[in-house]
């Protein structure tokens, strides 16, 4: 049984260096114990320290996004070569919150295309604003998907998360979150249509999140609906709480039995 991927994206909650490295720190002495793999993307400046921090301990480190820029001429970009070099092994790609301020399906799927070429797991973010009954959000998955990773090759899948995002789910809380039905349904769905563009076996390697306010009360639940794991925004930033949803994961991708 794979171990759940339970990935924090601290946004910009986090404002300075010190906290982040104090809750790295605290998230890493608890990691060894939840069962599950973890990753925190904190802040691009904060990588590095975060990565000192948290090295050894089995947690990787992550970035919330890159750029790619060829030659020096690019004042202020990050690219996937600085991150990786920074201490990042994972980058999130194509978050709602990046599609909305600009990054289109072209700009996403050359984003993942370089960030793979650079050997960072690329955490391909999708998810519809708004479902309706006529079930038009399938659409706007299969062609951010489509988009995506129109660039991947099958043998680059290895290095590919999908975290599926329901737009209208994010930054509230688990009352919010999606149903466990329609969640387990969707999922069936992403990973179908991954089978059509990459293949059946990367297809069903291929870890599949949920994001849209997991917390602790709600993580076992929605674990039950298929999924590999988490991305996990403003519940992850509390080390107690990014915890106790990896370790509530845990315990449900073993069928209740705890293996320690
Ligand atoms: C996110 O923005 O990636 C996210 C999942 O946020 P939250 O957990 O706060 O809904």
């Amino acid at each position: 049984m794979k171990k759940p991927l339970i990935v924090a994206n601290w946004k910009l909650y986090v404002t300075d260096l010190e906290s982040a490295v104090i809750s790295a720190k605290a998230v890493a002495r608890a990691a060894g114990k939840t069962g599950a793999d973890l990753v925190i993307c904190p802040p691009t400046p904060f990588i590095s320290n975060v990565a000192k921090a948290v090295g050894g301990k089995g947690i990787a480190v992550g970035a919330q996004a890159s750029s790619v820029a060829e030659g020096e001429k690019h004042t202020g970009e990050t690219t996937a070569e600085m991150l990786r070099s920074a201490g990042a092994s994972y980058v999130i790609v194509g978050h709602s919150e990046r599609r909305a301020e600009g990054e289109d399906g072209e700009k996403i799927a050359v984003l993942l295309e370089d960030a793979v070429a650079h050997k960072l797991v690329s955490i391909l973010c999708i998810g519809e604003k708004m479902r309706d009954q006529g079930g038009e959000h399938f659409a706007v998955l299969e062609t951010q998907l489509r988009d995506g990773l129109s660039r991947l090759s099958s043998k680059d899948a290895k290095r590919l998360v999908v975290a599926y995002e329901p737009v209208w789910a994010i930054g509230k809380s688990a009352a919010d979150a999606m149903d466990t039905r329609a969640l387990e349904e969707t999922i069936l769905y992403i990973r179908k249509v991954l089978a059509e563009l990459l293949g059946r076996a990367p297809a069903l390697s291929a870890p599949i999140l949920y994001g849209g306010s997991v917390e602790p009360a709600n993580a076992q639940e929605l674990m039950s609906a298929g999924v590999s794991g988490f991305l996990v925004g403003h519940a992850s930033v509390e080390p107690s709480s990014l915890i106790a949803i990896a370790k509530a994961s845990f315990t449900k991708s073993n069928n209740g039995t705890k293996k320690r």
